[in-house]
């Protein structure tokens, strides 16, 4: 048998009507930029999060760092994040002319550290970006404790997490500005590069909408220098097809997460589910002490998995430059040379994942 990490062929067959003709209308009515599509996008996707602003974008990146241009976060500022998250996160604050401060993670859940948040909280702080990582949100309300006492903007890094809840609400409607990619991959994907802001914040919203689209709010007439970076009609006409099925294909990957746990047993580290969090499962995410060899193990019966991430920021050689160095982020080392990322998406099948786990049992583990 032979499995991809992800397939998305497979979702694209069962509703390829509905995109193509969405398409299609997009190209008939030659409208490319913005407009009607885009708008009602925007509408829908922040209807679901239950907040009331969605600004689309072209991808997650420009949607982080157009969320903290839009905070007001600039040069002389420092915006904490955690170290283990993808690198997009701390492009973002970099972009700003912002330091990024980084906090090692719960290595329980893999999120941020609440414990290690205070200690570098400094005069210059500004913001505080939790990552709901792998599907699963950050613990939210010690951060907004801390963003309170402090006087912080917090910006959701929700680009794995279109769905996921945390103490029963839909994650998005917690910081000043949550932030989605739609990078082809991601539990709501485009098919192409999209993103989206969404914020409850009029005043944030209306920068957001000129920060996007060349610093104007009436053509010709810019306010603020801003950027091209508009979420595409085409991508906003498929996601828009897509949205309506969020739920039930989130849902399957609930299943697949559940089947995988109840299969797996205690062969492997399995991820948890905290108490305070519907995890969306973005990412199935194992833990063994010889992830080397398992993965090479899967490589040879077909299987393929990932690594998120191999390299924590800290010892990116693009971030050698904020002076950290190895030992000063333990649980996030530790991790990234024990973590795996199985096959996971909507349509993986129950035969699928029996073959998964029977080969992982049948090597050599340790943990
Ligand atoms: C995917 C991702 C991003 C960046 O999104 P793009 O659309 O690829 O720019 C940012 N943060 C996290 C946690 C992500 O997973």
């Amino acid at each position: 048998m032979k499995i991809n990490f992800i397939d998305l062929k497979r979702q694209y067959q069962s509703i390829k009507n509905e995109i193509d003709t969405a398409i299609d209308n997009v190209i008939k009515n030659t409208n490319f930029i913005l407009g009607e599509e885009v708008e009602k996008f925007e509408k829908e996707f922040a209807d679901y999060c239950n907040v009331k602003y969605g600004i689309g974008v072209n991808s997650g990146t420009s949607a982080l760092h157009l969320a903290l241009l839009a905070n007001n976060i600039s040069k002389g500022d420092e915006v904490i994040t955690v170290a283990n998250t993808f690198i997009a996160t701390v492009l973002a604050i970099s972009l700003t002319g912002a330091e990024p401060i980084l906090v090692d993670i719960n290595e329980k859940n893999y999120n941020i550290n609440i414990n290690k948040i205070e200690e570098k909280i400094t005069d210059k702080t500004k913001a505080i970006i939790p990552v709901h990582l792998y599907g699963q949100s950050a613990d939210m309300d010690p951060i907004l404790e801390l963003a309170e006492k402090y006087n912080l903007k917090v910006i959701e890094d929700a680009c794995q997490a279109h769905g996921a809840e945390y103490k029963g609400k839909k994650v998005g409607c917690y910081g000043n500005a949550a932030c989605f990619s739609f990078y082809p991959s991601k539990n709501l994907g485009a098919y192409g590069d999209a993103g989206m802001v969404v914020t409850n914040d009029e005043k944030i919203s209306e920068r957001l909408v000129m920060l996007r689209n060349y610093g104007q709010k009436v053509k010709y007439h810019h306010l603020m220098k801003g950027f091209n970076n508009r979420l595409d009609t085409i991508q906003a006409t498929i996601l828009r097809v897509k949205l309506k099925r969020l739920d039930e294909w989130n849902e399957a990957r609930r299943k697949n997460a559940k089947r995988y746990n109840e299969l797996l047993g205690d062969a492997v580290i399995t991820p948890i589910e905290e108490s305070y969090a519907r995890h969306i499962y973005h990412l199935y995410v194992i833990r063994v002490k010889n992830r080397e060899d398992l993965q090479k193990f899967l490589n040879e019966k077909g299987i393929s998995t990932a690594i998120h991430y191999p390299i924590p920021i800290h010892m990116q050689k693009a971030y050698l430059d904020l002076g950290y160095k190895e030992g000063d982020f333990y649980a996030t080392e530790k991790s990234a040379k024990e973590i795996l990322s199985l096959p996971m998406f909507p349509e993986l099948s129950e035969e699928e994942i029996k073959y998964i786990v029977h080969n992982i049992k049948q090597s050599n583990i340790k943990i």
